[in-house]
């Protein structure tokens, strides 16, 4: 049977599936989120394209569902977010400012993530050419031993409190490494390590917890939750049902092979 995909210049033809997104289930799934976060403020991860769904399409969807935080990978998906959500919307940058593209988290208001003393220099010498420097948000190794400041990165920066004088410290986050096992003992040690590691840091809002974290209880939740695989309809483990709505479904051509 032919499939009613009549244009060969369609992707889905060429491709041979066809990718359908359910905004209006990624909206209520923010809406189910931040509900279940209440006491803290929930964003939305929208790296990789929206994990491939299509940043330009679902970022407004979860701007009106009343999401003003919103995370990306690269300064490049920050500016291409910034033109497709509203001024007040709050774009951080994970990977953080990089020589030669530090200047553009300034020009388009992103907040970068700071995560090694390197970024927290880079981004000094941004400050010494603007008076308009952005907040930052600084992460924390808190035992996912991937990216993040060290015990020892804390130490340099209490002994020299110019190295953070005059950054705005927004958020101060860390993330964790197995969150989707809810017993799992590291889960526990890295929320202690995160308020240890934060008390040596400028006050700022903390955040923890990605999709699964979300799901360990209120205890995670801290100030900002970072989901992006739940919003799109992504189990956050595998201990029951799918509370989530799916935000896409695949359907394959049926006159391909
Ligand atoms: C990707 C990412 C998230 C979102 O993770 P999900 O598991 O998709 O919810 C949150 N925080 C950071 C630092 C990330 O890299």
């Amino acid at each position: 049977m032919m499939s009613a995909c009549p244009d060969p210049l369609w992707p889905s033809y060429r491709a041979g599936a066809r990718l359908t997104v359910d905004l209006d289930a990624i909206a209520s799934n923010y809406r189910y989120l931040q509900t279940l976060a209440s006491g803290a403020s929930c964003a939305a991860v929208v790296k990789a394209d929206a994990y491939g769904l299509g940043i330009e399409r679902v970022a407004p969807v979860l701007e009106n569902a009343g999401a003003t935080d919103f995370f990306v990978a690269h300064v490049d998906e920050g500016i291409r977010l910034r033109s497709v959500v509203s001024e007040k919307a709050r774009i951080t940058v994970l990977h953080g400012p990089r020589p030669g593209a530090s200047a553009d988290c300034v020009r388009y208001g992103l907040r970068p993530v700071l995560n090694s003393l390197e970024q927290i220099a880079l981004w000094r010498d941004e400050g010494s050419r603007t008076d308009a420097l952005p907040e930052a948000a600084l992460q924390v190794d808190s035992g996912m031993s991937r990216f993040g400041l060290s015990d020892a990165d804390l130490e340099t920066l209490q002994a020299d409190k110019g190295l953070v004088d005059g950054l705005k410290v927004g958020l101060v986050m860390s993330h964790l490494a197995c969150a989707d096992t809810p017993d799992h003992p590291a889960n526990q040690a890295q929320k202690d390590r995160l308020l240890q590691m934060s008390a040596r840091l400028p006050p700022a809002p903390l955040s923890l917890s990605a999709s699964s974290g979300i799901f360990l209880g209120t205890d995670y939740h801290l100030d900002v939750v970072r989901p992006g695989a739940a919003l799109y309809g992504i189990a956050p483990n595998r201990t029951g049902p799918n509370p989530l709505s799916p935000g896409f479904f695949r359907t394959f051509r049926d006159d391909v092979f």
